[in-house]
């Protein structure tokens, strides 16, 4: 899945184009201050959209037959995660809450840690995280059942905008037993409102 781009700019730039920016907002680019600010904008894209160069699925390629055959759930509650909206660029930051019920394969809990950070270091909007997470597991893994609950604030709406501070947004994705069993899925949400009650 993951191939470098076609014509991709040049390092120089990309660094150019942010030097741009910076004299539309008003700023001097050449004061000593900024002297090097493309070039550290430059190197926190890096991180902030390493996601592109992850393949999720692969991530889970390494899940095995659980011999011991466990039927119940696994949850990660509380993974916290950083991501920028697709519509401006700002960070939406929040916290992630996966489960699944496994079906005879079973994979290393901090994987499916890095498939959240993988799809979140991205241009994202929440719903579309949601639900490629979910997606992910389901295809990989073959489970009972998946669920994905995302709760973050996004900075498009605290800092600008509306300017609403305390508003969280929450949404989520349901899949195999987590949709047609409401005592799985009321399980799970209850472990999510325990901790953030
Ligand atoms: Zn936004």
């Amino acid at each position: 899945m993951t191939k470098e781009k076609e014509n991709k700019p040049t390092l120089e730039a990309a660094e150019a184009a942010v030097r741009t920016l910076l004299d539309w907002i008003g700023e001097d680019p050449d004061r000593k201050g900024l002297v090097r600010t493309p070039a550290r904008v430059i190197k926190s894209f890096g991180d902030w959209y390493s996601g592109y160069d992850e393949d999720p699925a692969a991530i889970l390629g390494s899940s095995f037959p659980d011999a011991g055959a466990y039927k119940d759930m696994v949850a990660l509650v509380d993974i916290n995660f950083e991501s920028h909206c697709e519509h401006h660029m700002a960070p939406f930051i929040g916290m992630a809450h996966v489960a699944y019920v496994p079906d005879g394969r079973v994979v290393g809990v901090s994987k499916i840690v890095k498939v959240v950070n993988a799809f979140a270091k991205r241009l994202q909007v929440q719903e579309k995280l949601t639900q490629q997470i979910a997606d992910c597991i389901n295809d990989e893994l073959k489970p009972k059942g998946v669920a994905v609950v995302l709760q973050a604030s996004h900075e498009c709406m605290t800092t600008r905008g509306v300017y609403k501070n305390n508003i969280r947004m929450v949404t989520s994705a349901m899949l195999g037993c987590f949709q047609d069993n409401e005592k799985v899925r009321t399980e799970f949400l209850s472990m999510i409102d325990a901790k953030t009650a």
